[in-house]
Parts: structure tokens; sequence; C-alpha cells
């Protein structure tokens, strides 16, 4: 299928790695120029070099902390004009609802609603002036159904739910969509993590921490980047344009939902 993407021009933040690395990637199969960012500059240049090199599309690339006031202000001046925005950040660390201060939850809701926010304020009108745009937000299926030992990411992934559920509707009459792609675990640093803290915590060792969970996913593995990049690559082609406000599970049918 065509998406219609061909000359199209992304930023892809958080992107060396894991799910923004696969958004990053099918974005750069359909023809679409980049700018990517991560933290740290190594892994962000060679996935760089590599996307240039298997697509020959162009990458210019910003390594820099997307949380912070001034990362948000090195990506959006590199990003002026894109018609796709990917926006992602890590997550905030597991624990307890008691253990998290008001400083805890300044930092989740900084880097997981405020800083995709900013983004979208920055890039979202020239997408409107020239009447064409799509944004893809990276949240959770903790969106859906709280996870329980991620209430910072609950809290600050519902704030920005509520946040698009509004502006979607108020930039769709100029050709722009905003929508959610929710993950449910899938095989990244991050899902690694996640489950070194249960290794830690049941004595198990890291592969039956894996196998526990794979267990209770109903397609009984974890996603990939690959699924979950062109997933989002479908999102932000010419045949999704009438998908608006909308939040897409992917999560192998682990949260048990009707709809
Ligand atoms: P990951 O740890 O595998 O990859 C993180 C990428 O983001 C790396 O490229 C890293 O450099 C970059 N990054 C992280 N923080 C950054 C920052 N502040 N500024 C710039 N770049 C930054 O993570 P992932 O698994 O791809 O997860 C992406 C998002 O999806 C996270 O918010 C995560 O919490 C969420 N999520 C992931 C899963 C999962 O199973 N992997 C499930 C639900 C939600």
């Amino acid at each position: 299928m065509d998406l219609g993407l061909q000359g199209k021009r992304a930023l892809v933040c958080a992107s060396s790695k894991g799910l923004g690395l696969g958004c990053a990637e099918a974005l750069a199969a359909e023809g679409v120029d980049l700018v990517m960012n991560a933290r740290g500059p190594d892994a962000l240049e060679a996935q760089a070099d590599r996307l240039r090199a298997d697509f020959g599309v162009e990458v210019q690339t910003v390594a820099c902390d997307v949380t912070t006031p001034e990362g948000q202000g090195q990506v959006i001046e590199a990003a002026q004009g894109v018609d796709i925005l990917v926006t992602n950040a890590g997550g905030p660390p597991p624990g307890l609802w008691s253990d998290w201060d008001r400083e805890d939850f300044i930092k989740a809701l900084d880097a997981n609603m405020l800083t995709p926010i900013a983004f979208m304020k920055a890039l979202l009108p020239s997408m409107m002036d020239k009447g064409w745009g799509r944004v893809v937000n990276i949240t959770s299926q903790s969106v859906r159904a709280p996870i329980a030992v991620l209430g910072l990411s609950n809290a600050a992934r519902t704030g920005l739910t509520g946040y698009v559920a509004g502006t979607a509707r108020q930039v769709a009459p100029y050709g722009v969509t905003i929508n959610n792609l929710l993950p449910g675990i899938h095989a990244t640093d991050r899902a690694d993590s996640l489950d070194a803290g249960v290794s830690a915590q049941k004595g198990i060792s890291l592969d039956e921490a894996r196998a526990e969970r794979a267990a209770t996913i109903p397609a009984r593995r974890y996603g990939t980047r690959q699924e979950f990049g062109a997933t989002c690559a479908f999102l932000c082609s010419q045949n999704a344009g009438f998908i608006v406000g909308q939040n897409i599970l992917l999560d192998g049918g682990a949260t048990n939902l009707t709809m």
C-alpha cells in the first residue's frame, strides 16, 4: 500500500532506540525525511546513518534531552515546518503510590505530558497553515487501564490524553490529525528495565520474568518496534485522515476491554 508520504518531513522525538526508532524506520521506508532526536549522540548518529543508507532520505539529528526547555528549543528550531510530529520520551520509574512526592510528579508531567504539548503548540500552526499534518503521541496502555507500579505514567499520560481529545477536534478542520498510540509491552530497553525490576523483586531470572509477563498476554509474546512503527506510519498516511483524536492500543490483547 502506498501511504502517500513520499517527500514529507517528520520529527520523531526519542528515536535512537525502541518504539521511537520503529516509527522513524517505518516513516523513512515511506520516503519521509527525518529530524531524529535522542539524549546520547552515538546511537542516534548510528541509526541516522543507517536510515540514510537504507532509504535514501535526509536525516537531521539533534542530540539533547527533549524534556528540558533548552532541548525543546533546539529540536523545535530544527523541525520548523515539519508535516509529521511523533512525540516520545522515556517513561517514569516504577514505584508505589506512597513513594511519590510533588517533585516526582512534576518530572513525570514534564516528560510525558508537558513536553508533547510544547511540541504540538510549536509545530501545529505551520501544519494548519499548509492544510495538512499528522501528530502521533506515543503514550501507554496505562491510559486505558492503570498499571499499579506505574502510577506516575498513569497520571501524566492521562493528562496528555485529555489535552489531545480536545485539541484534536480543534485542528481537524485544518486537515491536521492528532492521535495517540498506546503500547503494551514491546521488546525494547524499557521492557528490559521493567523486567529487571521484577526479576530482582521476585528473585527470578530475567528470562523467567519475561516469560511470566508474556504468559499474561493473549498474543503470548512481546510486540516489536517494527509492528509499532508500521501502525505509526499508517496513522500518518493519507488514508488515515478521518482518524481523529483516537487512542489505539497495541498490546497483543493484554488490556481486557470490550471497547
Ligand atoms: P527505550 O528505553 O527503549 O527507548 C528510549 C529512546 O528514547 C532512546 O532512543 C532514548 O535515547 C530516548 N529518550 C529517552 N528519554 C529521552 C529524553 N528525555 N530526551 C530525548 N530522548 C530520550 O523506550 P521505549 O520502550 O521505546 O519506550 C518509549 C516510550 O513508550 C516510553 O515513554 C515508555 O515508557 C513507553 N512505553 C513503552 C512500553 C514498552 O513495552 N516498551 C510500554 C508502554 C509504554
